[in-house]
């Protein structure tokens, strides 16, 4: 069951809205069944949010479209992850520019102790869920009518942070900045302002965004090939923002399936003489040929089991940027692993491993001694990297699939 209808200003500034002006659209899904209290709050959220981005970016039409899916969330706690590829997904469908999702479940956070809102910039969508901004969830009792302004003003406080992050906004220290991270939901309703320059740093973005789609101006001309292409380096910039926004450099850290898996093979090929005698045979550009079709085989295999691409047929320029961008993380945080499991294979092979030794157990390239310097080293490191990164990608599939994709696509816990 799905209803949609808009929601927002008055008429008057509806018909004032020339059609000429950009217009940004925001699809807000409600996932799960809603009380009376959230019901309402929603709605006067909603109200707020127009109201604000309405008088923040004049000119911009906006338009805020509501669904209601109370299928799609039956427990009290409910992976973030799964609601923002349902978010995608809808978002492509209706060709919305962002879409957010808002919850009374509590979401499952996996970076810090609460979870008030996850937002993705590969997928152009947020999550919301109101159990913890709920003055009830502090033990606070009050009547309905405050809670519902209290729910309201926290939740809208939410999107606008969730929206400047979406379209390119920092953190900011200021506790009365919208973009301040809040440690206990109290702090969001001092939540009020933005400075001059995030203002029109979202409003250069906005116009990026709002500008024709790909699909609707050329794209009839173009084969499959050269319209994803195109429409890749149309959006290079906000792939690469996607893309450092996923922070890569942590992959290590957070999928220590992967990382497990991996150093346990490569201490194991380490302390095996014939992996010596191996690596040492490889010339050079095998080596190389090796560590591409180890990054290959990997990110296409991380991608399949855990089914980060879209498997919508339509083309859109949204879905060659969310595909882009996961693709971009993987391979970006792959490249990271490799490059630790690297750094460790070198230097364990420097502190443990002299030159007899490593003359001895290559005995198939009867080494001299003499002879064993730092270019054996790496071939050794590269060797074992190589195939401790694949080794690695089987042990990411012990990930579960919500968690892994939590890790690629959502940026923030707010
Ligand atoms: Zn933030």
């Amino acid at each position: 069951m799905a209803t949609s209808g808009s929601i927002g200003a008055s008429q008057a500034n509806r018909l004032s809205d020339v059609p000429t002006k950009p217009l940004v659209e925001i699809g807000l899904i409600t996932a799960g069944t809603l009380d009376r209290v959230d019901r309402n709050s929603v709605d006067l959220a909603v109200e707020q949010f127009d109201a604000f981005v309405r008088d923040r970016f004049p000119s911009f039409r906006w338009k805020v479209l509501q669904t209601r899916r109370p299928e799609s969330v039956v427990e009290k706690r409910t992976a973030p992850s799964v609601l923002l590829q349902q978010a995608m997904e809808e978002r492509d469908e209706n060709r919305w520019d962002f879409a957010f999702v808002v919850t009374a479940a509590e979401l499952e956070s996996h970076y810090s102790n609460h979870c008030f809102a996850a937002l993705s910039r590969p997928l152009d969508a947020a999550v919301f869920s109101l159990s913890l901004i709920d003055p009830l969830a502090t033990g606070q009792s009050t009547n309905d009518d405050t809670r519902i302004k209290s729910v309201a003003h926290r939740l809208s406080r939410l999107m606008l942070h969730a929206l400047g992050h979406l379209l390119g906004l920092g953190s900011h220290d200021s506790p009365a900045n919208l973009l301040h991270h809040p440690a206990v939901a109290s702090e969001l309703d001092g939540m009020a302002e933005l400075t001059p320059d995030q203002i029109s740093r979202q409003r250069e973005s906005l116009f990026e965004i709002a500008d024709q789609r790909l699909e609707e101006q050329t794209s009839r001309n173009l084969s499959v090939f050269g319209f994803v292409v195109r429409s890749a380096w149309i959006n290079r910039r906000s792939i690469a923002a996607a893309m450092i926004a996923a922070k890569p450099w942590n992959f290590p850290r957070r999928l220590s399936g992967l990382t497990l898996a991996s150093l346990s093979t490569l201490a194991i090929l380490l302390m095996t003489a014939e992996t010596w005698d191996l690596a040492i045979s490889q010339s050079a550009t095998r080596l190389v040929g090796l560590f591409w079709a180890s990054l290959i085989a990997t990110i296409a295999y991380v991608i399949i089991r855990q089914r980060l691409l879209s498997r919508r047929r339509r083309r859109s320029e949204q879905s060659v940027v969310t595909s882009s961008a996961a693709i971009g993380i993987v391979l970006l945080g792959m490249a990271i692993t490799w490059c630790c499991l690297f750094v460790i294979a070198i230097t364990i092979a420097n502190l443990f491993f002299n030159d007899g030794l490593i003359a001895s157990w290559a005995a198939a390239s009867s080494l001299d001694p003499a002879n064993v310097d730092s270019h054996h080293r790496v071939k050794m490191a590269t060797f074992t990297a190589s195939i401790g990164l694949m080794i690695g990608a089987l042990g990411a599939s012990f990930e579960s699939q919500n968690y892994f994709r939590h890790v690629i696509f959502v940026d923030e816990e707010i």
